[in-house]
Order: C-alpha cells, then sequence, then structure tokens
C-alpha cells in the first residue's frame, strides 16, 4: 500500500481507515489533502486501485468550533468513502477504526444521552451496521453501573505468566513455550513474588484499594499446584478485600483436578477454560495441542472443584474451520453452561505463524460464523458485555464477551476502559495509571520477555518508582 499526505497531520488515522479495506501488500495508492482556504478548508482523498480511482472531499468552515477535530473526522470520512466506492466493501464498524466501538456509547450514555442518541449516531453518522451499533450500545449499557463508580483511589491487578505449553499457530503472544523455556518458570516466579509484595506495600502507601486480581498468559495452568499455591498465597497474604479473582487457566491439556482445588482453596472466584473450537481435526491443524476430550473434562473438574464462573474463549474463522463447526462449538458450550463465552475473531497477527506464512483470512467465514454463533448466544440469554477491536482481524470484526446474568467480569469492563487503574506486574505487564476521573493516564511497560525481566529487575525498582511518584502528586505517601 502506499500513501501521499499533503497539508495535514492525521496520517496514522487516515491510513487505519484505509486499511481496514486493503491487505498488507494490496497494489493502492491512497491519497489525502488539507487545502485551507479564507473561510473554508477542502478535505479530500484519492484512492487508485485495480485500474480503478475514486474520489471524496469533503468542506468544513474554519470558523468551527470544533475545526481540528472536524478536519480530522471528515478526512477519514472522505478516505472511508473513496476506498468504498472502489472496493464496493461495506464495512461493519463503517469508519470507526479505533479498538473500542462501545466506547462511543459509553461516553454518551455517562453524559446524560439515551441509547437511542447513541445507536441513532452510529448507524448515521458513523455508518455502523445495525446490528453492531445495537450491540454497542448493549455493551454500553452493561457497563454503566460499573464504570459510574469513583476509581480515584481504587486500583486493579493483573499478574502474567508468559509460558504456554507449546505455542499455536495464529498466536503472537509474547509468551514461551514449556519446551523451550521451562528452566526460566522458577526463577520468573521468584522476580514476580517480590514484584507483587513491593506493588502491595506501594498500593497500601498510595491508599489505594485493589478491586480485582486477573491472572492471565500465556496459559497460566501451565503452573504446578505448588506453583499456584505459591503465587496466589503471595496474592492473598499482600491482597485483601478484592471482590473478583480470575485465574486464565488456559489450555485444557494442563488442567488437574489438584490444581482447580488448589485455585479454589485461594479464593479464585472466575476462571478461564478455552477449547477455542470444538473439533480435534481443526485443533490439530492451528497447531492448538489439546483435544476437546480434554476440554470437557478440565470444564466438568473446573465445576467440580466448586467453581460457579467459568469463562470459556472461542476463535470465529480459525482455518479448516467451517460456520456449522463454530455455532455447533458455541452451542455446546451455552449446554455446558458455560456462564461466560468470549468470542474471538481471528486476527492475523504479526509474528505469528499465520503472518509469518501469509495466511489469508476468510472474511466471509468470520463473518457467517460470527453471526451464527451471536444469535444463540442471544437467544440463551447472553448479553454482551465488553468489545475491542484488533488490527487485521477477519472481516473487521470484533472481538466480544458475552455472560449470563450476574457473572460478567468486572476485570474485563475496567480494563479495556479509561475509567480505572490497572497495575500489571510480571514480564509483557503494562500498567495503566488512571487519576482525575480519567483525564490523566499514564503508561509504564515492564520487560517484555521473561529472560529479560528475569535479567534485569532494575525496570521493575525504575517502574515502581514512577507509580510512588505518580500517586505521591496525588496525596499518597
Ligand atoms: S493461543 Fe493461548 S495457548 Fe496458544 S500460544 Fe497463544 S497464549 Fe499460548
Amino acid at each position: 500500500m502506499k500513501f501521499e499526505h499533503i497539508g495535514h497531520s492525521y496520517i496514522q488515522y487516515a491510513e487505519n481507515v484505509a486499511r481496514m479495506f486493503f491487505r498488507d501488500g494490496t497494489d493502492v495508492l491512497v491519497h489525502t489533502e488539507l487545502v485551507r482556504g479564507d473561510d473554508t478548508t477542502r478535505l479530500s482523498a484519492s484512492v487508485f486501485h485495480d485500474g480503478r480511482n475514486e474520489m471524496a472531499d469533503i468542506i468544513v468552515n474554519n470558523d468551527s468550533a470544533s475545526y481540528i477535530k472536524d478536519c480530522k473526522h471528515n478526512l477519514g470520512v472522505c478516505v472511508f468513502n473513496a476506498c468504498r466506492a472502489v472496493t464496493g466493501k461495506e464495512l461493519p464498524f463503517g469508519h470507526l477504526c479505533g479498538v473500542r466501538p462501545a466506547k462511543i456509547a459509553t461516553d454518551i450514555l455517562l453524559s446524560g444521552g439515551s441509547e437511542e442518541d447513541a445507536y441513532r449516531h452510529y448507524v448515521d453518522d458513523l455508518r455502523v451496521f445495525p446490528e453492531k451499533a445495537r450491540s454497542c450500545v448493549t455493551v454500553a449499557s452493561e457497563q454503566i453501573p460499573i464504570l459510574s463508580r469513583d476509581y480515584e483511589k481504587r486500583c486493579n491487578l493483573y499478574v502474567s505468566i508468559p509460558f504456554c505449553p507449546s505455542r499455536c499457530n495464529y498466536c503472537s503472544f509474547v509468551s514461551h513455550s514449556i519446551e523451550r523455556a521451562g528452566k526460566l518458570v522458577e526463577p520468573y516466579l521468584a522476580i514476580l513474588i517480590d514484584e507483587i509484595k513491593s506493588t502491595a506495600k506501594l498500593i497500601q502507601s498510595a491508599g489505594l484499594t485493589n478491586d480485582t486480581v486477573y491472572i492471565g498468559g500465556g496459559t497460566p495452568g501451565i503452573l504446578s499446584e505448588e506453583q499456584i499455591k505459591r503465587l496466589c498465597g503471595v496474592i492473598n497474604e499482600y491482597f485483601d478485600g478484592y471482590s473478583e479473582f480470575t485465574y486464565e487457566f488456559g489450555r485444557a491439556d494442563v488442567a488437574t483436578a489438584e490444581k482447580f482445588a488448589a485455585l479454589i482453596g485461594a479464593g479464585v472466584t472466575r476462571i478461564c477454560v478455552n477449547p477455542q473450537i470444538l473439533s480435534d481435526a481443526v485443533l490439530e491443524k492451528n497447531g492448538r495441542r489439546h483435544t476437546v476430550t480434554q476440554f470437557y473434562e478440565a470444564f466438568e473438574a473446573a465445576r467440580i472443584a466448586g467453581f460457579d464462573n467459568i469463562n470459556c474463549d472461542v476463535i470465529a474463522g480459525l482455518p479448516y474451520s467451517t460456520e456449522e463447526l463454530f455455532a455447533d462449538t458455541v452451542g455446546r458450550l451455552i449446554k455446558l453452561g458455560a456462564d461466560d463465552i468470549t468470542m474471538h475473531t481471528l486476527a492475523l497477527k504479526r509474528s505469528s505463524g499465520y503472518y509469518e506464512d501469509s495466511l489469508v483470512i476468510d472474511d466471509g467465514l468470520a463473518e457467517r460464523s460470527f453471526n451464527a454463533a451471536e444469535s444463540l448466544l442471544h437467544e440463551a440469554g447472553y448479553r454482551e458485555y465488553y468489545m475491542y477491536r484488533q488490527k487485521r482481524a477477519g472481516g473487521n470484526l470484533e472481538n466480544k464477551g458475552y455472560a449470563l446474568p450476574g457473572k460478567k467480569s468486572v476485570y474485563n469492563i475496567l480494563m479495556m476502559s479509561d475509567a480505572a487503574t490497572v497495575i500489571s506486574v510480571g514480564a509483557g505487564g503494562i500498567t495503566k495509571l488512571v487519576a482525575d476521573g480519567g483525564k490523566t493516564i499514564k503508561r509504564v511497560c515492564n520487560y517484555k520477555y521473561p529472560y529479560e525481566y528475569i535479567e534485569k529487575p532494575d525496570k521493575i525498582t525504575d517502574n515502581l518508582s514512577f507509580i510512588k511518584e505518580f500517586y505521591k502528586a496525588r496525596g499518597g505517601e
């Protein structure tokens, strides 16, 4: 893809809009221009592709109170219109190219607007498909009771376990397969536990209360029963009063009844056991090394251990899958009584095996699978409550969490919002510090890879100092 931009700095936005229409490597030229006259500004985009050329333009008044915002938005509209004319494609989320499509509805509802106002804005102004607009509004209405709380003196803890039994073909997560990095687990845990202790002390001195704990991966289920007890024991010793404790167990091939019992014993309230697709053949062809039987056994073992909130992740659009198979997967999870089902759309992530193999995602398969499964979820009483989008996702679709009444995860809502602080510990952890009602947001990143995290602990000390200073400036010790 080639781009030319003249007279403006909305380059990234314009290119992101165009990338929703064209895959990397497509022979296309997108030319955008801003020309400011005495009274008005002309924004335009021309797109050259496949022997065709389409152009779109919009005029903005120079004395508009929101001139810069108008220029940026309308330049995106021009790119969208020109790309749409050249390709004939309609996009489910219209002009929207951000990661949080429901945020607009949330903002409208929080500022006193109605659900109908939000819906109309998506459909009329942003050209979002009606069913996606409705879904964004549903997500927002599910989140409002949680996002309306005051989080100024509250935080959440994320703990990263970046190890997996093996690497799935579609995954780009900074996760080390246990075959290659098994010897790193113990030294990693030692540093992680120190970081958890230091973080707890810092939270206390900053006068914060911790609301939720989320241990994610990777595959946290890879830890042994003893390691699970040690890790969760430290969390319980240093953090109390949390209302939700999620352990993203992950893959069924590492599940044992003893590990689930240890997790229940440690006060974990919510667990994720992720099948992705209930087909041995498709799992195998996507390099996900567990079986359908192992998933069913793990789910049952988690229930027997006492978990009354089990999340299951699935992926729409996996190679070798079909829409029938995907709908059947979701139907079986509903029948099984999964409390929370997170539906992802396959995305071509850089540094995944599929990206290296230049896989072309089947957009139609992703769309048909997603739509068929979503109908089943709605019919069964699940409601979507959080949503995000990823680049290069099949059909430009979203990832969405659906829960039965009373089972939605507060952490999932908060971590996708700008409402509350999430302090992340471990390799790859990105801490988001939120203050002043969401007006101030600062991010602090730990090293990505376990070996760096282990070898350079000074980075952790520096990050903790930064967090300390952030809260000191706001009245903490
Ligand atoms: S998809 Fe999950 S289990 Fe597979 S490699 Fe990625 S993080 Fe690990």
